[in-house]
């Protein structure tokens, strides 16, 4: 090999270690799971197939005369009155919570027939949730609870019902009452959002994984940065070392998609 050859290979071997270089940046920035594990090099391990202990988010359920949680060795027990700690139009006029619908950015707003009305739900939920590839599907009904003791639900209306047209009878706080009083979210609880922020955790589904807000990293999430089930993996302020949890988006189906990601605990109410 010549002496112009042998500069020439080494020229493209320099290349070559450029370009791969900038490739692997280029997955950081592209991967969440990436990111974690060059943040902290013992998280790419562990993210939650399986193993976080989710019982430390017990005290963010801060609503105590409305909700309470009890962390046992396998599971949580949540039971809730299921009564916002904020402003509605559907509670009963003499409730001090009380408050007609005052948001002129919707015209097209209208009263349900329901009134908000206590209710004694208990959700078992595991304390270490695990990914269950059946992906069961969420219920009808509570599919998890917000840290204010208000149900979540899904993205489906009652049967015979257009989910896009409840979005009208939804109050001041983005939520509404069911048949039997039963105050729930399907969308983004602004309330809680408002108060906590809007990247933080603001409840869990029946299968244990978390449920944050629509923005991270100062970004605001859309479904496509998201799986199937409305969530991805990687580090939260609450598990540094990396978590599946889900998170709120601005369009349908806004908080879970095609099912749970893990298996889910039950209910009774
Ligand atoms: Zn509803
Ligand atoms: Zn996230």
């Amino acid at each position: 090999m010549t002496n112009k050859n042998l500069f020439v290979a080494f020229l493209i071997l320099f290349l070559l270690a450029c370009s791969e270089d900038g490739e692997q940046n280029e997955t950081t920035g592209a991967s969440d799971a990436t990111t974690t594990s060059t943040n902290n090099s013992t998280s790419i391990d562990t993210p939650s197939v399986g193993g976080n202990d989710i019982s430390i988010l017990a005290e963010k359920f801060y609503y105590n005369n409305a909700v309470s949680v009890v962390v046992n060795d396998d599971n949580l027990v949540i039971s809730t009155k299921d009564l916002p700690d904020h402003k509605s139009a559907y509670y009963n006029t003499n409730n001090p919570l009380y408050e007609s619908y005052n948001e002129p950015n919707n015209p097209s707003f209208k009263l349900n027939p329901n009134n908000i009305l206590e209710q004694d739900i208990v959700m078992t939920i595991p304390r270490f949730p695990k990914i269950d590839i059946s992906h069961e599907a969420t219920p009808m009904g509570p599919m998890g609870i917000a840290v204010n003791s208000v149900a979540i639900f899904n993205q489906m209306a009652a049967p015979g019902d257009d989910i896009l047209e409840e979005l009208n009878t939804f109050d001041q706080y983005e939520g509404h009452p069911a048949p039997g009083g039963v105050y729930h979210y399907h969308i983004e609880p602004v309330w809680l959002t408002q108060t906590l922020g809007e990247d933080a955790f603001i409840g869990l589904l029946l299968d244990g994984f978390p449920v944050y807000g629509p923005v991270e990293n100062s970004l605001r999430l859309t479904n496509e940065d998201l799986d199937d089930y409305h969530g991805h993996i990687h580090d939260t302020p609450e598990f540094t070392e990396g978590i599946y949890h889900y998170h709120i988006t601005d369009e349908l189906p806004w908080i879970n998609g095609d099912g749970f990601y893990g298996t889910p605990g039950n209910i009774t109410r």
